[in-house]
């Protein structure tokens, strides 16, 4: 089968399921089947590698030349990229196919998909449920085979929780590891690409092709490139599993826990052994990541000012006039709320209490995985403390729905790099995700790991 045929065939796929599940936001058919026609050229000539002539969906934060890329904001309903994001350009040097920009939750504040401009996504499980967030959309176009794969961001779990939520794997690597040049920014100390797909093993095949050094995103790191796939095949024995007490002590729903014992049992069979281990400051992971992240947001969204791109007010008196109706117009009730937060723990008074408290917090949190990596190769636990919730539900809650990210936050604030597999299904037959956490670069030992139970 060429590119051409099978990028048709999903964009039909596309077609047929978008307009109820709204996984994307964009899609340009004749630009998907240029690139499936020049892949198909590539594959002729045999300049093929694995991913040559695949298509896969762009979360809507990565800007694509020529793309529509709104980060699920009104802000930027408007903004034709005039430039490819890094992990864009990797993506089209070996020829993959850009099959569509998917929906998420706007400048990917949220876990539930439902605060983007451009409406919530469905679960393709369970209509009445939402997808998980941030990258929603992604996680939607693959559970409901409209792509075979799709990439994501993980800022407190944007990838591992849709991921779970909607029955697939995804992986957040290691900071560093994946050009943040291009990916629009939100936390920049915690925002990492990474790919979503049905199984570890394309996980590994698009690794290969989203980790690379950029000169261009200060914090990219300069590594020896390695084959994510190579460890795929190994047997288990011998594994130790990590299994932090405080994950399963409480807040987990039962049928996560049921799920999540099985999955377990399973590697115990394959001669892994699991040791309890301790996380002390795991609590805070969530009240460190919402002065973190916001305080962070806040500064990078200040560009959002109707000046040089993106939404500007229709009528206003002077400049000021124009940035306050512009960005009282442009962003969500969300995405204010984090620039409030935000510029609250950062003024003066507030700094020392609030935003240098976090960082020392943020340090012990990330000791506690360093300590507990002394006595594990892996740690594992649900991604998710419930099944996907219904839409609506937790809407109307922020700190209801900040506890989505329980257990994938510290992740985060500690630059390790986690993922979700699926596992089972729980209440209403909704998916469950299994978390797995690896040591620093360990991406492909996690993969190993999770392949052997797939
Ligand atoms: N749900 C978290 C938040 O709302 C994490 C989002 C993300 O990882 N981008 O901030």
């Amino acid at each position: 089968i060429s590119s051409a045929e099978l990028t048709g065939e999903f964009l039909k796929r596309v077609k047929t399921l978008n307009p109820e599940y709204n996984a994307f936001i964009t899609i340009n058919e004749e630009v998907s089947l240029a690139q499936a026609r020049i892949a198909d050229g590539m594959i002729a000539s045999g300049q093929a590698s694995p991913l040559t002539g695949i298509p896969i969906a762009q979360k809507d934060i990565f800007c694509a030349k020529g793309w529509l890329t709104t980060c699920g904001s009104k802000m930027l309903s408007n903004f034709i990229s005039p430039y490819d994001a890094g992990v864009i350009e990797r993506f089209n040097q070996i020829g993959a196919v850009n099959i569509g920009k998917t929906n998420m939750d706007e400048f990917a504040m949220g876990s539930s998909n439902e605060t983007s401009f451009y409406g919530p996504v469905r679960n393709p499980w369970d209509v009445l449920a939402v997808p998980g967030g941030s990258s929603g959309g992604a996680a939607c176009a693959v559970a409901a085979r409209m792509t075979p794969a799709a990439t994501g961001t993980d800022t407190g779990g944007s990838i591992r929780q849709p991921a779970a939520l909607c029955g697939i794997s995804g992986i957040k690597p290691t900071y560093g590891l994946v050009s943040r040049y291009g990916m629009i920014a939100f936390a920049s100390s915690l925002d990492q690409g990474g790919p979503m797909a049905k199984s570890a093993e394309d996980l590994a095949m698009l690794l290969n092709v989203m980790v690379g050094f950029d000169a261009r995103d200060s914090t990219s790191l300069q590594r020896e490139s390695e084959d994510y796939a190579r460890h795929l095949e190994k047997p288990l024995a011998g594994l130790r599993i990590g299994l932090p007490k405080e994950y399963f002590a409480k807040g987990m729903s039962r049928d996560v826990e049921c799920a999540v014992e099985e999955a377990l049992e399973e590697y115990r069979r394959q001669g892994a052994e699991t040791v309890e281990i301790s996380l002390p400051n795991s609590r805070l992971a969530i009240p460190v990541y919402y002065v973190l992240a916001p305080a962070e947001a806040s500064s990078n969204l200040s560009r959002f000012d109707g000046v040089r791109y993106g939404y500007r007010t229709k009528s206003y008196r002077d400049l000021g006039d124009m940035y306050r109706k512009s960005r009282a117009e442009g962003f969500g009730t969300e995405v204010k709320r984090r620039i409030l937060v935000g510029t609250y723990v950062l003024s003066h008074g507030y700094y020392d209490a609030y935003y240098i408290k976090a960082q020392k917090l943020r340090r012990l949190i990330a000791q506690d995985f360093s300590e507990a990596f002394k006595v594990c190769d892996v740690i594992m636990g649900p991604t998710s403390p419930t099944v996907a919730f219904d839409l609506g539900e937790r809407s109307s809650d922020p700190i209801q729905m900040y506890l989505s990210d329980i257990y994938t936050s510290g992740v985060n604030l500690a630059g390790l790099p986690g993922m979700s597999i699926p596992v089972g299904f729980g209440s209403k037959n909704r998916p469950v995700g299994l978390h797995i956490i690896g040591n620093y670069f360990n991406e492909a030992q996690m993969l190993n790991v999770a392949h052997q139970y797939q």
